[in-house]
């Protein structure tokens, strides 16, 4: 793998669909894992209580006692302390998911600041020690309060959207939420990145969607195009992602082109 070129600051963006199943997880850990192969520092924020983020990048998020994005949120311990390195890969980090975080919802709700509690936390200072340029939040499959902590922390959205019937179902509400979050709380908040994912070539659905969503958000979306593989689902099981599972599958290639795209697109977008 080349390299890439650094972003001038570290990039901060959240995957966000609040659909289940759309490809939020799987492209966050794939696009982090091919950014970190081309040589960048990658942080992955797991804000998912089923922790697949985690798993993905060969995390224990079931260890006991680990200082997970839950204490964070509540402010109990320091990004220092939450967050693991990859054992896959030297430049690939993740702050780990447990199944309190489900809890957090409803607790961050009397906190005070309560929107800003990732934005918060995340201390430039220690992103800076471990060369983090970008940092990758995985959101939960609903538009509630960790969603919204994660889109006030980040710059940049980017939705997955699965090449299947009724793709741009809730898209709609999700943009409201996303231009909510702009007005009220983070003004630099944008969808930056559209990816196409699960694209099955032999249907004609799957054409006839990825032509509606480019039409729909033009420039954004990513040229290259996620396919639907069985070994992209078999990845995690083995507490891996498809760049480390099987390096020279589709799957794997697709997801090296996408994070280069993303990355030489920069900071314009
Ligand atoms: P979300 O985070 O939006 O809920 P996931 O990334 O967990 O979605 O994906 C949902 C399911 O689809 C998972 O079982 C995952 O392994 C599978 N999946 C995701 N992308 C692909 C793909 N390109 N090919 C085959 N299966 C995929
Ligand atoms: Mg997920």
């Amino acid at each position: 793998a080349g390299e890439l070129p650094r972003p001038p600051a570290t990039r901060v963006i959240t995957i966000a669909n609040q659909k289940g199943g759309v490809g939020k997880t799987t492209t966050t850990v794939n696009m982090a894992a091919g950014l970190a192969l081309h040589g960048l520092g990658v942080l992955v924020i797991d804000l998912d209580p089923q922790g697949n983020a985690s798993t993905a990048l060969g995390i224990d998020h079931r260890a006991p006692d680990i200082a997970s994005v839950y204490e964070l949120l509540l402010g109990e311990v320091s990004l220092a302390d939450t967050i693991q390195q990859s054992p896959n890969n030297d430049h690939l980090f993740c702050v780990p998911a447990t199944l309190d975080l489900a809890g957090a919802e409803i607790e961050l709700v009397s906190l005070v600041a309560r929107e800003n509690r990732l934005r918060n936390a995340l201390d430039e200072q220690t992103l800076r020690n471990l060369g983090i340029d970008y940092v990758l939040i995985d959101c939960p499959p609903s538009l509630g309060l960790l969603t919204v902590n994660a889109m006030v922390a980040a710059k940049e959205v980017m939705i997955p959207i699965q090449c299947e019937y009724y793709a741009l179902e809730g898209v709609g509400q999700l943009l409201r939420n996303i231009e909510l979050v702009q007005a009220h709380l983070n003004p630099a908040l944008h969808v930056s990145t559209v990816v196409l994912t699960m694209y099955d070539g032999r249907t004609k659905l799957a054409d006839q969607v990825a032509e509606e969503v480019r039409r729909h958000f033009g420039e954004k979306v990513l040229s290259t195009i996620i396919p639907r593989s069985v070994k992209v689902s078999e990845a995690p099981g083995f507490g891996m992602t498809i760049i480390e599972y099987d390096p020279g599958s589709r799957g794997a290639m697709s997801y090296l082109d996408a994070s280069r795209e993303l990355a030489l697109r920069g900071v314009a977008r």
